[in-house]
């Protein structure tokens, strides 16, 4: 039982809906923008383009240079843009990649952003930027970096492909999952991550099973409330471990949180018995760890790290490093339970059984 809280609500505005792009122009005017940059990655350049077309004057230009982890090197290729153009605003348009680049502009200009996920990962929502330089990641939060505006256009997610909807998802599903045992959560933030998971977790196997404006709405409204809860509250050691896994290793995002989060659940859970049954009941699952595996299983996931990249003698390292910066965690850091963790994880097995 939580006696006390705190809970600040971030100033932003959201316009939700199926063809929601179409108050893209009204949403500039109301910012003020007049120039905006638009960006994207290099494979959404074609969307990039039909949205310069579709503000007109308001469009300054396109950079189509974005790429994962926020390299430094690329914003500031983006940044000459941004001078070059005299843009007075940004609008990305994209998954987390993008909205990193529209972020590291804010952080560096203070310039209005207007964000259009057409992913679930849920950066849209949060005040944190995580930038990469010769290798390392380095995160803050500033209230700059948060956008001002956010279009969620379910139309958008259409294109998105079943295997990457999947993983998406299951990485949004892995902020409530952390907000529900965050040190500084609170009830209403642990509403909306309990209603993000139910709804990530029925919409996805609909998702997969053919297309479907309904579990494309759901998804997209779970991710959204799955991305607040990221911005609101402190994550701890699955956010963590896949922020070692993803920078040593250079494992891909989405997949990396899907394969690890039934086993941080897992290990947590004897720590935080509420927020377990949470997770199970929003999940339907009568326990939230194997509840979680079976829901990735299910959508035909990929559940193993040794699939996605990771060489075998990084079981070691990477659970040295996991305990090396301390951090605050629901259950005490136990290295050789946490080399359990990432070992079962790399090999694919199920989570640990409760008890
Ligand atoms: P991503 O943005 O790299 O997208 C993966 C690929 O999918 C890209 O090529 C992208 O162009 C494509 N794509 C995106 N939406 C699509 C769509 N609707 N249709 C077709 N293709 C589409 O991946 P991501 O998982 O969305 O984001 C991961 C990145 O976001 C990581 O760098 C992660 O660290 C960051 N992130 C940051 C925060 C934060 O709060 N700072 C939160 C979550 C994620």
């Amino acid at each position: 039982m939580m006696e006390n809280f705190i809970y600040q609500a971030a100033p932003m505005r959201v316009l939700f809906g199926a063809g929601r792009l179409a108050d893209l122009n009204a949403e500039l005017d109301r910012l003020g923008i007049r120039r905006a940059l638009v960006l994207t990655t290099p494979h959404r350049l074609e969307q990039g383009n039909s949205i310069s077309a579709m503000i007109g004057d308001r469009a300054a230009g396109i950079y189509s240079g974005a790429a994962m982890h926020t390299p430094v090197e690329i914003t500031e290729q983006a940044m000459q843009q941004v001078k070059l153009l005299s843009a007075d605003g940004v609008v990305a348009v994209g998954g987390g990649s993008t909205i990193g680049l529209g972020k590291a502009i804010a952080f560096r200009t203070d310039l209005p952003q207007i964000v259009v996920p057409t992913s679930y990962a849920g950066s849209e929502m949060t005040p944190i930027l995580g930038e990469t330089q010769d290798g390392l990641k380095t995160t803050r939060s500033d209230l700059r970096i948060l956008p001002e505006t956010v279009i969620y256009d379910v139309e958008l997610t259409r294109t998105l492909p079943a295997a990457f909807a999947v993983t998406s998802g299951i990485n949004a599903i892995a902020h409530a999952v952390e907000a529900l045992y965050a040190r500084d959560g609170n009830p209403v933030i642990s509403l909306m991550a309990e209603e993000g998971i139910r709804l990530l977790a029925s919409a996805l196997p609909r998702l997969v099973n053919g297309d479907n404006a309904d579990a494309r709405d759901d998804a997209l409204r779970g991710a959204w409330l799955c991305g607040t809860c990221l911005g609101a509250v402190g994550m701890s050691l699955h956010h963590k471990l896949c922020h070692t896994l993803g920078g040593t290793f250079d494992l891909p995002h989405a997949e990396t949180h899907t394969i690890v989060l039934p086993h941080a659940m897992a290990y947590n859970a004897p720590a935080v018995p509420v927020a377990a049954s949470r997770v199970a009941r929003a999940l339907g699952a009568s326990d939230a760890g194997q509840g979680l595996f079976d829901l990735a299983k299910g959508l035909g996931a990929k559940l193993a790290l040794r699939d996605i990249g990771m060489p075998s003698d990084g079981i070691e390292r990477a659970a040295d490093i996991a305990v090396q910066n301390a951090y605050w965690n629901p259950r005490p850091l136990e290295r050789d339970a946490i080399r359990d963790l990432i070992a079962r994880a790399w090999d694919g097995e199920r989570p640990k059984a409760a008890g």
